[in-house]
């Protein structure tokens, strides 16, 4: 079978960026959110009872525009991303921003509505067979409800917002664009490094002199233009800030909390089962850092790749990756192979490795035509594979929740990360098995380690400085030089003060502290990855967890994560137990780590 590197976008829409098809899209959706508006001032809910007709059109006009924001939004960035130097992108994405602040300030005055209907006739609401399905939704927007200021306030805020919060999330990729790094190529000439390709050297170049040697480079570009970041930084948060303190919120963990459906008592007991169970990756770093001929690895040896001698990666065209894929997922549910193998044959894949393309990898759905669109570059590395699986799970994920209505299709993204991580363990522990050599089966788990180690050790760094951040953002502007300190700080304590080197300006590289919506683009990602394990344990386990796997899949956006796990695994999320099942997994590996190198670090001692 031979399949496509390009992905089909014109069977979402003909045409490109400048498709007539999109335009009449944006100009349907403009009509359609003004429509709504006027239904929604016109609605009562007294004289709609009993069976409440207007209502039920009322929401059904809601999920298909935003149905139809989800399917351009994805056109638009996926035709950004696979050409990044395409110049009709942005406006097309400030447009369609606008129209989404139009939606927003409608369906913020829907839940303030909604707050206005009395307790009874709201449940009696809920009890229409088409409304029943999105209940825990539309309670949720209630709830929501009752935060919100006046219209004229809440629309207020929407547009300034635009260019406030948002406009500041924007700026910073034009600022991080300006970045660049003064180094030296292999051979010692000069070359200027974007901030791109120096993150992915610092990360992953394989040869840990030039890392060494770039990380002060690297620190010294951020520190020339801290003052620029900081700035942008102090102001995004105090922007969010101030809307908090405006809904009467003081717990900036709070808003964070609530969009992931979880409670701070689960958020505490996951980051205690990382803090008490840590030592055993700071053991594999040390290891790591013996096998580099260190005693200490630094902050640019943690993700670094292994190159034994005689660890020869294995390497696969895009088609063995895709049988790969597809047999290893089969092995687990055939439904999930059945997925990868249809996103392949439906090109719903761009995996072409070509100059132009935006760095990283993502899924986006497309809710309208209930298909994906899956971006990365595949190099035909094991990692590549790993992170193709990565997407295909995200995919999976969208695939069976594709007939529920569109509000019952928006999963928060702690349990987004679920399906993916999920799909990409799957095919890293295939990728172990298949290793052909010790040598390539340490460089492999090696290459595994990254998750945990960025979990445990990194994401829960960039935790502590954010919540660290935040506290002091509350009283002043934070200056660079606190900001520094604060990031050296909460490094030393989540490495356990095993580094020999930090990235104090990890504040101002790393994007997800200036992502405008969600706040705190961190803690999710733990949670989804330790779920995901618990998960990929509780499957090694059962026979046929297909069927279960796809009922939990499909609640992901009609409960809590508490009640999920409970219902779904029997599991309570707030104890220990559960997230210590996928700890267990990961010293597993570990331990696999440490029996394998220990002849070449003994032998090295020897010499
Ligand atoms: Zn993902």
């Amino acid at each position: 079978m031979t399949y496509s590197l390009n992905w089909d976008l014109d069977s979402l829409f003909s045409g490109g960026i400048h498709s007539a098809q999109l335009k009449t899209k944006f100009t349907q959706l403009k009509t359609d959110t003004a429509s709504l508006g006027d239904l929604l001032d016109r609605w009562d809910a007294a004289s709609d009872a009993p069976d409440f007709p207007q209502f039920r059109k009322l929401i059904t006009q809601l999920q298909a525009i935003e149905a139809g924001i989800g399917q351009a939004g994805l056109f638009i960035t996926a035709v950004g991303s696979a050409d990044i130097q395409n110049p009709d992108v942005a406006p097309m994405e400030a447009r369609l921003q606008t129209l989404s602040t139009q939606v927003k300030t409608v369906s913020d005055k829907l839940e303030k509505v909604l707050v206005q209907v009395p307790d009874k006739t709201f449940t009696a609401m809920l009890a229409q067979p088409d409304l029943q399905p999105i209940a825990f939704n539309l309670t949720e927007m209630r709830d929501e409800g009752k935060e919100l200021l006046d219209d004229k306030t809440e629309n207020l805020i929407n547009q300034l917002n635009l260019d406030g919060k948002s406009a500041w999330s924007s700026h910073y990729d034009s600022l991080v664009a300006t970045v660049s790094v003064p180094f030296h190529d292999a051979s010692g000439n000069p070359v200027t490094l974007s901030a791109g390709q120096a993150d992915n050297n610092l990360l992953g170049n394989a040869d840990p002199t030039y890392r060494a040697h770039l990380l002060p480079a690297w620190e010294k570009a951020w520190t020339d233009k801290e003052q620029l970041f900081a700035d942008t930084l102090n102001h995004l948060a105090g922007f969010r800030l101030t809307e908090y303190k405006a809904h009467g919120i003081d717990d900036f963990l709070q808003e964070p909390l609530k969009q992931n459906r979880m409670s701070a008592q689960t958020l505490k007991t996951i980051w205690r089962v990382v803090d008490d169970n840590k030592q055993f990756l700071l053991d594999y770093l040390d290891r790591k850092a013996a096998l580099l001929g260190k005693k200490h690895a630094g902050w640019q040896d943690v993700e670094a790749p292994l190159n034994l001698p005689g660890s020869q990666e294995h390497h696969f065209t895009f088609d063995e990756a895709a049988a790969f894929i597809i047999k290893h997922y089969g092995e687990f549910s055939p439904k999930m192979a059945a997925l990868a193998q249809h996103a392949f044959e439906h090109r719903w894949i761009e995996a072409e490795d070509r100059a132009g393309k935006a760095p990283g990898g993502w899924m986006e759905s497309a809710p309208e035509t209930d298909e994906s669109r899956i971006f990365m570059t595949f190099t035909g590395s094991p990692n590549d594979v790993s992170t193709l699986a990565h997407e295909l799970g995200h995919a999976f994920h969208s695939s069976v929740i594709g007939d529920l209505p569109f509000l019952r299709q928006g999963y928060a993204m702690n349990v987004a990360e679920t399906a993916s991580t999920f799909g990409e363990l799957i095919v890293a522990d295939a990728n172990v098995k298949a290793a052909t050599s010790d040598a390539e089966k340490i460089s492999l788990i090696n290459a595994k380690m990254d998750n945990p180690v960025a979990m445990f050790l990194n994401i829960r760094a960039r935790f502590l400085f954010e919540t660290r951040f935040y506290q002091l953002r509350q009283k002043k502007l934070v200056t660079p030089a606190e900001l520094n300190e604060l990031m050296l700080n909460a490094q030393k304590e989540a490495f356990g003060h095993d580094l020999s080197t930090y990235s104090p300006h990890l504040w101002a590289s790393k994007l997800h502290f200036y992502i405008d919506e969600p706040a705190f683009y961190n803690f999710p990602y733990v949670f989804g990855y330790l779920f995901s394990l618990g998960i990929y344990a509780k499957a090694q386990q059962t026979g046929n967890f297909e069927d279960q796997y796809i009922a939990l899949l499909r609640d992901t956006a009609n409960m809590s994560t508490e009640d999920l796990a409970q219902k779904h695994l029997g599991v309570d999320l707030t104890q220990p137990d559960f997230w210590l099942n996928g700890v267990a997994l990961i010293k597993r590996d570990v331990a696999e780590f440490m029996r394998l190198t220990d002849p070449l670090v003994k032998s090295a001692n020897g010499r």
